[in-house]
């Protein structure tokens, strides 16, 4: 089968148009990783304009959510061009991609946005409150139409052809709260706020000291995250008896919102990560850029190759044996 054949994109049958906000809205927080107190004011952007971080403090200087933008898949999703980074955007992405925002500035006075409750839950809060404005330009999903899998047997994620976007998502964690869990959404705007933006991030209380001594976690606290102590969670109650599997779709949603399209197809995902979502949404890059391609016609060059995106495979419950972190950052 020709590469023409593998993905389609196009505009919707039923056309559908780009949205952004109707006004700006603002919050404040504390970085998950750097500690660092940040504002973040969210702003309409034009049609096309796509998803950028403006950072007040590097003088304005823009970095785009886009493939071409993946930095660092350790613990965060962290996106740098221009000379300057920006971390642990997943979580806001989630909601964006999950209420159809497409255009949206987003202005921060740090390198890393608010961890806020550590879920996507006060992202669509503020979403809501701003509005959303219709625009012009029509929207143009990535449709799949071959199966795309990366990594190995204990740790992929693969999309499938569907109708509509869906997750499917097993997680293994050897630790008696959370076992193996796994779960299965349409992602509708609906099943998104219902069931998936309120599930937190989480992470080990015998890992934090070392996240620290590596410079993460730093404003990582009971207030927003699920802490795991050896036996059980030291701050409250879950939100859902399987927010960990959730928080991992709610992860997984975020990454692929880097495409900066809406990808129509079935994700099945198990003991992934932010690598292994990065890959995929580089082989969907790459992919819908030769699409695009005219006969004989050459793809502008990637500035990083799928291969180099590379992790080792292992279990998440290896992963988090000897690496320090929250596991569902
Ligand atoms: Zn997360």
């Amino acid at each position: 089968m020709g590469i023409a054949h593998l993905l389609s994109v196009l505009a919707c049958s039923q056309m559908e148009f780009q949205q952004t906000i109707r006004k700006p809205v603002e919050c404040r927080g504390v970085g998950l990783h750097s500690g660092q107190p940040v504002r973040l004011i969210l702003r309409p952007a034009p049609p096309g304009a796509g998803i950028h971080f403006r950072l007040l403090h590097r003088g304005g200087t823009t970095v785009a959510a886009h493939p071409d933008s993946l930095a660092d898949s350790h613990y965060a999703t962290t996106l740098g061009e221009n000379g300057c980074r920006v971390q642990t955007v997943e979580h806001l992405l989630s909601a964006t991609h999950a209420l159809g925002i497409d255009n949206l500035e987003v202005e921060l006075d740090a390198n890393e946005l608010p961890a806020l409750d550590g879920s996507a839950k006060p992202f669509v809060n503020l979403l809501y409150a701003a509005g959303r404005r219709v625009q012009t330009a029509p929207r143009r999903s990535v449709h799949v139409n071959e199966p795309i899998r990366v990594g190995d047997d204990g740790r992929w994620v693969e999309i499938v052809p569907a109708q509509d976007l869906w997750v499917s998502y097993t997680l293994d964690l050897d630790h008696p709260v959370v076992g193996t869990q796994s779960a299965s959404f349409a992602v509708t705007e609906r099943v998104f706020v219902e069931e998936v933006a309120s599930a937190r991030t989480y992470g080990f209380l015998s890992d934090l000291e070392r996240l620290r001594e590596n410079g993460l976690a730093k404003g990582g606290s009971l207030e927003n995250a699920v802490v795991l102590g050896s036996n059980g969670i030291l701050n409250g109650h879950l939100r859902f008896q399987d927010e960990f599997v959730r928080h991992k779709i709610l992860d997984l949603i975020g990454d692929l919102a880097i495409l900066g399209r809406p990808v129509i197809g079935h994700v099945v995902a198990r003991n992934a990560g932010h690598a292994l979502n990065h890959q995929l949404v580089m082989e969907l890059h790459r992919r819908a850029l030769a699409e695009r391609l005219p006969q004989n016609g050459r793809a502008r060059p990637l500035r990083r190759s799928v291969r180099s995106l590379e992790v080792p495979c292992r279990s998440e419950a290896e992963a988090v044996q000897d690496l320090p972190g929250l596991a569902a950052l």
